[in-house]
């Protein structure tokens, strides 16, 4: 029987400094290719087995996650994101894009629809994305063009179904892996049309991905970088101080996230260097912009989007690049993501179905085009998610009927937010304010304007609460309910 023992721990042994061994010398393309083969989804329709319209124009949609607009250089210039700003001297850059919602689900199922979320069914995430709504996958499919989605989003993935009508999917560990393999599709197929999705996640919380490297964290004490995972529970939701910390932990903050800012920049480069070196750039309109923001204290908030909406949540950046068509120009006019779905199907030609979004090609040709409303609207938060007294008294919490609300039309910004008692209605100059720091509805509040957009908001939004199957209270338990009907937010069964 030692005998026995004696060879187990022997081939043990050698096979765990095996391992040791691929390990260091294969070290992160190793460790990356055992996360594939764990956490990745892939699939693919080969090229060869569709029909593909030739002559048709491609688009690539870059989607950086979590990415405010003066994150990037073409918002604001000391931003260190080179690749972006080289994309914006050839693009036009919209001011004032709005996203459907200031979070993942919804706001992607918008921009892949064209729908707002009471049409596509996305009140919440994770959700499934509703069989019988028609993606821009499914569309640039059925009109003979290529479908490319890639995303590590763990609400993006099949299971949610947002790929319908892909043909090439990629569910992967992280952007690098993401990056290589859209890279590889494009040097193969370097002559098929297509339309192509890269969700890049990097931004999103935790900021971790730049943890370890010395340039921020020298001015982190070691206790600190315990402090950067906590804090980005504590106080994802609610104020620093609540959460203990001191605000000195902001510019941290800031800068961290700056940095996976940048690393997303540098894949957004590498994919653009593919599309030139492959002879597409000519023939693909490129389109860069984000699913939402991200709060660093300006409303209350840190490190976090879903529970609000005011612009550093709501408003995305936007540049779309195709220089022989749309020569570069800013536009300040409130557009939103929902307009996606119907500019793309205008650029490949494909009929559209009517959709809540419009096309931005007038825009985009320097027309004017200013009569559109766009509206965004938060995650409704839950009681029992929410921990601090200052956000709790402040806010109802009723799932979707606590969602707080952005609309936007002419040079106004109006947020809508369901108190304790009633709305409390901020207004906002765009144009003047673009972070939403001074409200104007005291000096504007009786302005026919923010009536008309007040109006449009309650009327949006009982359309969002009227569609939805629950308002987030399915989720509760008998419990919940009962300590919910204590407190009068919900009437007894
Ligand atoms: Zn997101």
């Amino acid at each position: 029987v030692n005998k026995r023992v004696w060879k187990w721990m022997v081939t043990f042994g050698a096979a765990g400094l095996l391992l040791i061994l691929v390990g260091v010398v294969g070290g992160g393309d190793l460790r990356r290719s055992l996360s594939v083969l764990r956490h990745g989804e892939r699939d693919i329709v080969p090229v060869k087995s569709r029909d593909l319209r030739q002559d048709a124009t491609s688009v690539l949609l870059l989607v950086l996650d979590t990415t405010r607009r003066d994150a990037l250089s073409p918002y604001r210039p000391s931003a260190r994101t080179p690749h972006i700003a080289a994309l914006g001297q050839k693009s036009v850059i919209f001011d004032a894009c709005t996203a459907a919602a200031s979070f993942s689900g919804p706001s992607y199922a918008s921009l892949f629809t064209g729908l707002y979320a009471a049409r596509h069914g996305v009140f919440d995430h994770p959700w499934e994305l509703p069989r019988e709504c028609v993606t821009l996958f499914e569309a640039a499919r059925q009109h003979g063009l290529y479908t490319v989605y890639m995303t590590q989003h763990p609400y993006l993935r099949r299971r949610w179904h947002y790929d319908q009508g892909a043909d090439l999917y990629r569910y992967g560990p992280d952007d690098e892996y993401l990056t290589d393999e859209l890279v590889k599709w494009l040097e193969e197929n370097p002559l098929v049309p297509f339309v192509g999705f890269l969700a890049l996640t990097t931004p999103h919380w935790p900021y971790d991905v730049a943890v370890g490297r010395k340039g921020v964290l020298s001015r982190l004490s070691p206790s600190d970088g315990k402090l950067h995972r906590e804090t980005s529970d504590a106080t994802k939701m609610f104020g620093l101080a609540e959460a203990g910390f001191s605000d000195e932990y902001l510019p941290v903050q800031r800068d961290l996230y700056a940095e996976e800012v940048q690393r997303a920049d540098a894949l957004v480069g590498r994919v653009l260097s593919a599309l030139e070196r492959t002879g597409r750039l000519g023939k693909t309109v490129v389109v860069l912009t984000a699913d939402h923001g991200e709060a660093f204290g300006e409303h209350g908030f840190h490190f976090a989007h879903d529970p609000e909406v005011h612009a550093p949540v709501s408003r995305v950046p936007l540049l779309v690049s195709f220089p022989q068509r749309y020569p570069s120009r800013h536009v300040p006019d409130p557009v939103g993501l929902v307009d996606l779905f119907p500019t793309v199907m205008e650029w490949i030609g494909a009929p559209c179905s009517p959709v809540d979004g419009r096309s931005l090609v007038p825009l985009l040709e320097g027309r004017e085009d200013r009569s559109r409303t766009v509206f965004c609207f938060s995650r409704g938060l839950l009681e029992d998610r929410v921990k601090f007294p200052l956000v709790r008294d402040r806010y109802r919490f009723l799932g979707l009927e606590g969602s707080s609300l952005l609309g936007a039309r002419g040079e106004l910004d109006v947020v809508l937010q369901p108190m304790t008692e009633g709305f409390a209605v901020e207004v906002y100059e765009r144009a003047e304010d673009p972070l939403h720091l001074v409200d104007l509805a005291g000096v504007l509040g009786d302005d026919p304007r923010v009536e008309g957009l007040v109006a449009a908001i309650q009327e949006y939004r009982s359309e969002l609460l009227d569609r939805a199957p629950h308002r987030g209270l399915a989720d509760l338990s008998q419990e919940q309910r009962k300590a919910l009907s204590a407190l009068g937010y919900l009437d007894p069964d």
